[in-house]
């Protein structure tokens, strides 16, 4: 995967190089560029923002520097302007070239199976407080894609039309909110979401096991069950006793109880989202 990042402060993504991100760049998964914004300016003061439309507070990121540098970067993947927004009729092989006539009273269908061809043309990644919530589940499909662009914002952010522009050129334009605050700039959620997705990426981490079994992960989607290690009693605490039993049906069932608990006490959104269908009998109990 290829991975470009464009920021005011490079230097915030030094750290990139270090632990299972740096070892996955040696081993060739990962390809990191990171881009300074001001390099794409023409003024003495290399300017990136100017006073909001409208009035307030702050200053806004300028589309002109912003577009100069995404021109570049995406180069031959973009696609002609006035082209990008016509529907591709090109595919008519299941309907014989009539249109779709889909029965629009019928059932919604199940959101589609992550695949590995989610995401094969470049992401462009704007963090922004005011968008939706990037989940696990964006982190697994954005792991199967080539490439991610992301677009650092600071100041009060950048101008609207940017992602909006790269939309209409035929770029798969994301926005995503890391939690309900609001940091300085998009480096620190940049790193959370890259975090988040390169570690899915086959190869990444050393037991892949690792990542099969955690919390958000999967159909039935559950904060995990608590953890220990040796000693079983430490200070006075007890690891629970069906733990130490070696007894893998008793384990799973408790770690399983655990985690519908955990999550109904904490995230009880979460539990309101299950597939019932896909719980079993001792699920339901719990
Ligand atoms: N005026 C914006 C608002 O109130 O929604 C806040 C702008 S914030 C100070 C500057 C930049 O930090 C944003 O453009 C975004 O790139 C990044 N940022 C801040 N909080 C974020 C969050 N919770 N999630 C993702 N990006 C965030």
């Amino acid at each position: 995967m290829r991975i470009d990042i464009v920021s005011v402060f490079p230097e915030y993504f030094d750290v990139l190089n270090l632990s299972l991100f740096g070892k996955a760049q040696a081993k060739g998964l990962l390809e990191v560029h990171t881009h300074n914004l001001r390099d794409w300016t023409h003024d003495v003061h290399h300017s990136v923002d100017d006073t909001p439309v409208g009035g307030g507070a702050g200053m806004v990121m300028k589309p002109v520097v912003w577009s100069e540098c995404l021109d570049e970067l995406l180069g031959a993947d973009l696609r002609e302007p006035d082209t990008a927004d016509e529907p591709d009729t090109s595919d008519t092989s299941d309907t014989g070239g009539e249109p779709d006539t889909a029965d629009e009273s019928a059932e919604p269908t199940e959101a589609p199976e992550i695949t590995e061809t989610a995401a094969k043309r470049p992401v462009l990644i704007f963090p922004n407080p005011s968008a939706p919530l990037f989940t696990q589940r964006d982190a697994t499909e954005l792991s199967h894609a080539d490439r991610l662009l992301f677009g650092c914002g600071r100041y009060e952010g950048y101008d609207a039309r940017i992602p909006e522009y790269y939309r209409t050129r035929g770029v798969d334009v994301r926005e995503y909110s890391i939690g309900d605050y609001v940091l300085n700039g998009g480096e620190v959620a940049t790193s959370v979401m890259l975090e988040a997705i390169t570690r899915l990426i086959p190869g990444f981490m050393g037991n892949a096991e690792s990542i099969v079994e955690e919390s958000y992960t999967g159909d039935n989607a559950l904060l995990e069950h608590r953890q220990y290690t040796k000693p079983a009693e430490w200070r006075g605490i007890r690891v629970p006793d069906v733990l130490l039993s070696g007894d893998h049906g008793k384990v799973d069932r408790f770690r399983r109880d655990e985690a519908l608990t955990r999550t109904n006490e904490i995230r009880p959104d979460l539990i309101e989202a299950l597939d019932c269908r896909k719980l079993d009998k001792a699920d339901r109990k719990t």
